[in-house]
């Protein structure tokens, strides 16, 4: 089989990795070596990604940058205090150069619909939000984010730290990088992160490392409706087909978890599809808890149905989430202020 990959994201990298010596694999990136990198917080839960990266050769803990034991989540006048499970920040674009290594990678290519399923058997759209080789979807939502790399003189939190937008519309991350760095960054689908987070960098007076301002979109379309899932020869993992939590923005595991998905079913296009409807569902039903939370629409008995779901959720996701957090925490968050 001969497997051609556009992007080497989480998705197309780890996909690539995994089926090397099983398939003539080529991997199609549009960024050049010199200057790869990933727009991405780099935040994970090391439980779900330790054993995938082992799979592939590699030893998760070698990229870690700062390891997590609690994540704080603001909302309003709130702090909660949530017990991390193995939450942290790693080199995200490190990694997946190590992953990718023996693969042939074809840097500094940008590819088009129609130039990769000529060439080979199947070719995977692993471009992440954009889809470029996938048909554009009926309906999307995509959330607008900003990110700065900061230095900061005395860190504002000593941990990962979360502010949820009153308006239900987004949230600023602080995400350590080790030493005094930090992500700072916000997505909202109100567009009020660019203040707050320049709001946040000044208060705590950090220093924005040049260069450092990025900013990409998040699809937040769960996969039951980021479809289709294929086209012709052409099949789309990771965040192309949807593969990001909506509640948190969390895209890197999903992402790669689609890809194992797609192998356990043997590239059968139907069957991968239904696995993703079937393995992502808590994402439909948190993409429609934030689509009526920030409509205001939710009212006392939905949030506390919501609250119980996402409360089993994390439970039993946990180590792929990266944090532990009890109903009651869930609730205090959610609840109509
Ligand atoms: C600001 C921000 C912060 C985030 N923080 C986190 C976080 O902390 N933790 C988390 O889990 N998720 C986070 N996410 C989400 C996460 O980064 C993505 O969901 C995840 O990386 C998606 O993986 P992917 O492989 O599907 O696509 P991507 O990681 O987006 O990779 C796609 C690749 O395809 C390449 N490409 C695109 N178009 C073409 C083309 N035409 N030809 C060739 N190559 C192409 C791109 O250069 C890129 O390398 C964040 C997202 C953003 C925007």
């Amino acid at each position: 089989m001969k497997l051609a990959i556009a992007g080497m994201g989480p998705a197309g990298a780890y996909l690539g990795a995994s089926m090397n010596g099983r398939a003539d694999i080529e991997i199609y990136e549009m960024q050049t070596e010199k200057n790869f990198s990933s727009i991405c917080a780099w935040g994970t839960g090391s439980g779900g990604i330790v054993e995938l990266t082992r799979k592939v050769g590699l030893n998760f803990d070698e990229y870690i940058l700062y390891k997590s034991k609690h994540t704080y989540i603001e909302i309003g006048k709130k702090l909660l205090k949530a017990r991390s499970d193995g939450l942290a920040t790693f080199d995200k674009p490190r990694l997946l150069k190590d992953i990718t290594k023996g693969i042939n990678v074809h840097y500094n290519t940008r590819v088009f619909p129609g130039y990769l399923e000529s060439r080979s058997s199947i070719a995977i759209d692993a471009t992440g939000v954009y889809r470029r080789l996938l048909p554009q979807l009926k309906q999307d939502l995509l959330l607008p984010t900003i990110q700065y790399k900061v230095r900061f003189s005395e860190m504002p939190y000593d941990d990962f730290f979360v502010s949820i937008f009153k308006n239900y519309g987004g949230y600023l991350w602080f995400f350590p990088l080790g030493g005094n760095t930090a992500f700072v960054g916000g997505g909202d689908m109100f567009n009020t992160h660019e203040p707050e987070v320049m709001n946040f960098i000044k208060k705590f007076q950090g220093e924005i490392l040049p260069n450092s301002r990025k900013g990409k979109a998040i699809r937040l379309l769960p996969p039951s409706m980021a479809t289709p899932h294929y086209y012709m020869n052409t099949i789309g993992v990771g965040e192309s087909v949807g593969a990001v939590f909506p509640l948190v923005g969390e895209g890197i595991l999903p992402s790669m978890l689609t890809a194992d998905i797609l192998m356990r079913t043997d590239f059968d296009r139907y069957s991968y599809s239904s696995s993703l409807k079937k393995t992502f569902k808590a994402y439909e039903d948190a993409y429609k808890f934030i689509l009526h939370k920030s409509k205001h629409v939710y009212g006392l008995i939905d949030t506390v149905i919501f609250s119980l779901g996402l409360f089993r959720y994390i439970r039993l996701n946990s180590k792929y989430i990266g944090v532990k957090a009890g109903f009651k925490e869930l609730y205090e968050l959610f609840k109509p202020l």
